[in-house]
């Protein structure tokens, strides 16, 4: 167990915007709100101070407010970052032995992995640096000139988390206030100077792990968050049957590979599952009034709607230039006005029931594909809607996720793409048991990866 303190009082010179880069949005949230959920949902951490600038406490105070339970003091930084840091330190009611992270609130893609390993790594090490190996050959200089090349493969750059024992941290900043000249850029730097003989222990970082530091980063941030795979734990079986039991589902797209095997694990969870399709029903996602009768009908028979899964989509392997108009309008009708459709028609019974939308990507959808454009495309639009509509919808407590399976096992492949080696491809089974989990889970906004 840990306590976690996120520096977030800097001013962001280098970076050169009006936003602090603490509170800048990236990927749909704040990037102090990302450092945030990444220990906020971590089991190892039970408290988190937050160090802000004097001019940003009402503003961080409203932005936190109700989103986060471990959130135990926002206190005003100071000057330098060793001020702040001083200040969080002061700021913490515990013995000695309480286990401390600090960590730059403008490293958003801190991992829990990391979190984990610098906990641990605490019951060996009394402070540990999180750092990874350098690919640049690192240059020393004075006067614009090179005065030494260090060995490259002794080098590691330093990240955060970095951890330690409480009375260790407060030691090596007690001895900090009585030395003028000494200007560290991190925790680690205090207590390697003033605490020679404390044996300060490395785990290993990610290149993922970036600091914003400069305008560019936040458009890498950016990016590295479209690609990262939201995490969730999965629930037990009777959790499970708990979010489904008496509830209604209704799925477009659903006669056969994800969107049917959904349907039946569904079923078996004790759900009342509705299924609409072009084969069974007639139903066409590319018309809205086509979605909104599905809806209507649903609504009717169950008296609620809390899941709607849009599994239904179009592939058609063939270049742009060969295709028809007709197919055109198909390809992008079913792939994205489709999900559109579900998305407006499903939002008023959604709300009803604080419900929760499923939409579904291909792997295709974080790079074009060849011979088919279209559907990839489609699939690239289907993700940015989930995160604009999730930032939407957030406030009237409806969710909206979207899974990202990896080659499946399903008619409309082995249609498209013949017959492959099974052994290569998902079974829909288990896009579909990733599908429940994520219905029964509270992620919003969220893109999630399914792979072998
Ligand atoms: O200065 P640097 O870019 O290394 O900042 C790293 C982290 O320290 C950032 O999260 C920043 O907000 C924080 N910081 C602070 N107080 C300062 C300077 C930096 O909390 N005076």
């Amino acid at each position: 167990m840990a306590t976690a303190v996120l520096l977030a009082a800097g001013s962001g010179e280098r970076f050169s915007r009006e936003v602090p880069k603490q509170l800048l949005k990236v990927a749909g949230i704040t990037v102090i709100e990302h450092a945030l959920r990444a220990f906020e949902s971590h089991e190892d951490i039970t408290d988190i101070i937050i160090v802000t600038r004097d001019d940003l406490l009402g503003e961080v105070s409203e932005l936190v407010d109700g989103k986060f339970t471990k959130i135990s003091k926002i206190v005003s930084g100071g000057a330098t970052r060793s001020d702040s840091s001083k200040a969080a330190i002061s700021a913490i009611d515990a013995g000695d032995q309480e286990k401390i992270l600090m960590h730059d609130a403008v490293r958003p893609l801190v991992t829990e992995k990391i979190i984990s390993d610098c906990v641990l790594a605490l019951d060996k090490y009394d402070a540990i640096d999180v750092a990874i190996p350098t690919s640049d050959t690192i240059i020393e200089i004075s006067n614009g000139n090179i005065e030494s090349i260090p060995q490259r493969d002794k080098l590691r750059r330093g990240q955060t988390p970095q951890g330690f024992r409480l009375g260790v941290l407060r030691k090596a900043y007690d001895l900090l206030n009585q030395e003028e000249n000494f200007h560290p850029t991190d925790d680690c730097g205090v207590v390697a100077h003033f605490l020679p003989t404390i044996a300060i222990g490395v785990v290993a970082g990610s290149e993922v792990n970036i600091k914003l530091t400069y305008p560019i980063d936040s458009f890498l941030a950016d990016k590295l968050f479209q690609l990262r795979s939201a995490q969730i734990n999965p629930v037990e079986r009777e959790s499970l049957q708990a979010s489904f039991e008496g509830k209604t589902v209704l799925i477009f797209g659903g006669t056969y590979g994800i969107g049917a095997s959904i349907g039946s694990q569904a079923e078996i969870l004790g759900a009342n599952v509705e299924v609409f399709s072009r084969s069974s029903t007639g139903t066409d996602v590319q018309k809205i009034e086509s979605v909104r009768k599905a809806l209507s009908q649903t609504q009717e028979k169950t008296g609620r709607i809390d899941f709607v899964i849009n599994t239904a989509g179009l592939l058609k392997i063939s270049r742009l230039n060969e295709l028809t108009d007709n197919d055109v309008q198909d390809l992008i009708g079913a792939n994205y006005l489709g999900a559109v459709n579900v998305a407006r028609a499903s939002y008023e019974y959604l709300q009803d029931t604080k419900g929760k939308l499923l939409l579904f990507a291909s792997s295709s959808y974080t790079r074009g594909r060849a011979n088919y454009s279209l559907y990839s495309s489609s699939k690239a639009a289907v993700v940015n809607l989930v995160q604009a509509l999730s930032d939407e919808w957030v406030e009237m407590g409806l969710s909206i996720n979207c899974i990202n399976p990896e080659r499946t096992n399903t008619p409309m492949r082995v249609e498209n793409f013949g017959s492959e080696d099974p052994k290569t491809l998902l079974d829909a089974s288990v896009v579909a048991e990733t599908s429940l989990q994520v219905l029964a889970s509270d992620l919003s906004g969220s893109i999630i990866d399914v792979r072998q």
